[in-house]
C-alpha cells in the first residue's frame, strides 16, 4: 500500500494541544511522511522537536510573512543553528501575504529576501506562502531566487504564473482547497501541471478538505486531496500517492523508506 506524503502541516498549532501526540503518531503511521513548517522562531523550534519524535516526520524553519515584523537582526543565525538538525529539510514557510497584511509589505519583502539568501547559503529548498502577492513574489524569485529550489504551497495563482514557476524549476503543492466547490482555477492549474511537479499537503489545521470542511484538519486527510488529484489526472490513488511522495522526497532530499531518526 503506497501512502501519501503530507508536505505541509502545522502540528504545533494550539488546535492540537489536547491530542497532539495522538495526531502525530497516527500521521506517522498512516502517511509515508510529514513536514511541519515553522512560522517564527518558537514554532520553528517546536517543529524540530516534533520531527525528532518519528523517523518520517520532518521540519522546516523560518518566518511566515504574518510574523515578518518579529524577525530581528540575529534571527538568521538562530534559524541556521536550528537547520543543522538533520530533520530540518527546508527554510519555510516564507513569502508574502497581501490578503491579511499582518506585517507591513516592505518588511515582508525584506524578510522574504533575507530568508531566500539563508536558504541559498545553507543549500536548502524553500517552502513559499503566496497570498494575493503573485506579482511581487514572481519579481523577487526572478531576481533573488537564483539557485534556490522550492515549492509554492497551497498554490493559488494563475496557470500563466504556474507555467513560469514550473519553467524556473519550482514544484506546486495542492491541499484541501482543491476539493472546494469554487476551486475551478486551482483545478485547472492542477490538471495542467505535470504530475512529477506536484506535491500534496493539508496545511492542517486549516483548509480541511470536503466533506469535512469547517472541522479541524489533520495530516491523514491528505488522502482526500490525493483522491481528488487522482480523479483529475485519471490515475489510481496508489500511483498519485507514490509519485507525489517521491516528488516530495526528491525536492527535500529525503531518502524514501530510510527513516532518518
Ligand atoms: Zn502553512
Amino acid at each position: 500500500m503506497v501512502k501519501p506524503f503530507d508536505s505541509h502541516a502545522h502540528l504545533y498549532d494550539e488546535a492540537y494541544d489536547a491530542d497532539r501526540a495522538q495526531v502525530l503518531a497516527e500521521s506517522a503511521r498512516e502517511l509515508s511522511g510529514l513536514i511541519i513548517p515553522g512560522a517564527d522562531l518558537a514554532s520553528s523550534h517546536q517543529a524540530v522537536e516534533l520531527a525528532q519524535m518519528y523517523g518520517n516526520v520532518y521540519a522546516a524553519v523560518g518566518f511566515h510573512p504574518h510574523e515578518a515584523r518579529l524577525m530581528r537582526e540575529g534571527d538568521e543565525d538562530m534559524l541556521a543553528e536550528s537547520a543543522k538538525d538533520k530533520k530540518v529539510v527546508a527554510i519555510g514557510e516564507i513569502g508574502l501575504d497581501y490578503y491579511y497584511d499582518h506585517s507591513p509589505r516592505e518588511t515582508q519583502k525584506a524578510v522574504f529576501i533575507r530568508q531566500l539568501g539563508l536558504a541559498r547559503q545553507l543549500g536548502l529548498p524553500v517552502v513559499i506562502h503566496d497570498r494575493d502577492a503573485h506579482g511581487d513574489i514572481l519579481a523577487i524569485m526572478q531576481k533573488e531566487g537564483r539557485g534556490v529550489s522550492g515549492v509554492f504551497h497551497c498554490y493559488s495563482g494563475s496557470w500563466e504564473m504556474a507555467e513560469l514557476l514550473l519553467k524556473m524549476g519550482f514544484y506546486l503543492s495542492f491541499g484541501g482547497s482543491l476539493t472546494f466547490k469554487n476551486a475551478a482555477k486551482t483545478v485547472k492549474v492542477a490538471q495542467n501541471t505535470p504530475i512529477d511537479r506536484i506535491l500534496l499537503e493539508t496545511d492542517a489545521p486549516y483548509l480541511t478538505p470536503v466533506p469535512w470542511r469547517g472541522r479541524r484538519n489533520s495530516p491523514c486527510l491528505v488522502k482526500l486531496v490525493c483522491a481528488k488529484l487522482a480523479a483529475l489526472k485519471g490515475l489510481s490513488f496508489e500511483e498519485t500517492a507514490g509519485v507525489t511522495a517521491a516528488n516530495t522526497c526528491a525536492l527535500f532530499n529525503i531518502l524514501p523508506g530510510l527513516e532518518q531518526g
